[in-house]
């Protein structure tokens, strides 16, 4: 049996990471981008304004207010997108300008229309204006040869952008790791007929699923394998062809849990059994080849606990994300709770911002079968090994499983 900590340096110190393809962008995000991205050119390319007005020389302005306007001839108009011959400032002298359009040599601000009127060729300005006012200088967002995205950096909107403006059509990102997902259980039905009493309807491939595609994996779903070690050996040695297999269930103490027995017939080699941990206590690592094998317990909430603490890192890392993380922060404990040291808890817990902080309360009865107090959570709240009972006044640490690596 190992800590959580030590169960989670051994997954991560076997998954290597894999080989990397191009996307198109608009497929980019959620990917994990395979290099850093250099900067081939400024952005912006040019000074340009940064509002609709004239563009002038600051110094011409000065005194300028409302009841006193100066008065400056408009020496022409630029577009945002004109190329070609432009109008110039020069001493004295204004031109309009339009936002994004370049600057015209000689201004050195921009005064925007709302503190301007104009009328028969000249332009009345209202107020002092600083140099450099309302101009956007070349390179202020990207120097070209800065390295502006990491490798390893998850793309998101904001990266997808910023490699629109680079004109990256095609990205390189590191390839989605393949997961196979299988259920074990007599007692599991898939979706379609009426239970029979004593069935149990198979949820964890549906969580597993959209938790795997969540932290961008390839999931695919191979079905239920009955308890009997034939049939589990031979659905598992497919499995195997996969980046990482996660099963469901039958590695408990059962008289028919016959997932370890399978893997050792297989000859994966496995290096976790049981983890110190409520819920997700039986839970099996191990590796055959480069493929990873998680044999998760299939108690739907030990499922997805043990997913969040120990696949979702194994996958990222696969990708090389270099965050892989969920935040910790701390929180108030709302109500008191019960536990007897000796296993790290992750207690289904919704936390709220009160005063400048987090409070936290538990979702009700955390029974490892009562997927509802999962749903309903919005972070879990993970008790240490030698920690006994909690009082409410407790500060706690919640991790919060919503939000996105850090
Ligand atoms: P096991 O470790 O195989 O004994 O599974 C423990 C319990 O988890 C079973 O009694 C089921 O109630 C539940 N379980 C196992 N697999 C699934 C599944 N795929 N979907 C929902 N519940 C499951
Ligand atoms: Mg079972």
């Amino acid at each position: 049996m190992v800590s959580v900590e030590e169960a989670l340096g051994m997954i991560l110190a076997e998954a290597r990471v894999l080989p990397s393809e191009m996307v198109p962008l608009l497929d980019a995000p959620g990917r994990i981008l395979a290099q850093d991205v250099v900067a081939s050119v400024d952005i912006p390319s040019v000074d340009n304004s940064a509002m609709d007005g004239y563009a002038l020389i600051a110094a011409d302005a000065r005194g300028a207010t409302k009841e006193r306007a100066v008065r400056f001839p408009v020496r022409g108009e630029i577009k945002a997108g004109v190329t070609g011959d432009m109008p110039v400032v020069t001493a004295g002298c204004a031109v309009r300008i339009m936002t994004g359009a370049p600057l015209p040599r000689g201004a050195d601000a921009v005064i925007q229309f709302e503190d301007t009127a104009e009328a028969g060729g000249e332009v009345l300005v209202f107020r002092e204006v600083l140099k450099g006012e309302n101009i956007r200088r070349t390179g202020e967002d990207v120097s070209r040869g800065a390295v502006v995205l990491s490798k390893g950096a998850l793309i998101r909107s904001a990266e997808s952008g910023m490699l629109a403006s680079l004109n990256y059509t095609f990205v390189p990102v590191s390839r989605r790791p393949r997961v196979a997902i299988l259920s074990t259980g007599d007692e599991i039905v898939d979706l379609g007929p009426e239970l029979k009493s004593g069935q149990i309807r198979n949820s964890n491939a549906y969580t597993l699923h959209s938790e795997v595609r969540r932290y961008g994996g390839d999931p695919r779903y191979l079905g239920i394998a009955p308890d009997t070690k034939a049939a589990t050996v031979s659905i598992l040695r497919e499995a195997l062809e996969a980046d990482v297999v996660i099963t469901t269930g039958g590695v408990s103490m059962g008289r028919y849990d016959f997932v370890t027995e399978a893997l050792e017939e297989l000859g994966v080699g496995i290096t976790i059994e049981t983890i110190r941990m409520k819920p997700g206590k039986p839970c099996v690592f191990g590796k055959k080849g480069s493929t990873l094998f998680f044999g998760l317990p299939g108690n739907p909430v030990s499922t997805m606990v043990s997913f969040i603490q120990f696949v979702r890192p194994a996958l990222l890392r696969m990708m090389g994300a270099r965050r892989i993380e969920k935040p910790l922060v701390h929180a108030v404990l709302s109500e008191d709770i019960k536990k007897k040291t000796g296993r790290t808890h992750f207690v289904r817990g919704l936390f709220s911002v009160s005063e400048g902080g987090f409070s936290v309360s538990t979702t009700g009865p955390q029974g490892s079968g009562i997927l509802r107090s999962m749903s309903d959570a919005n972070c879990l709240v993970i008790i240490p090994e030698e920690t006994g009972n909690l009082r409410a006044g407790e500060t706690v640490l919640i991790q919060l499983i919503e939000h996105g690596e850090i």
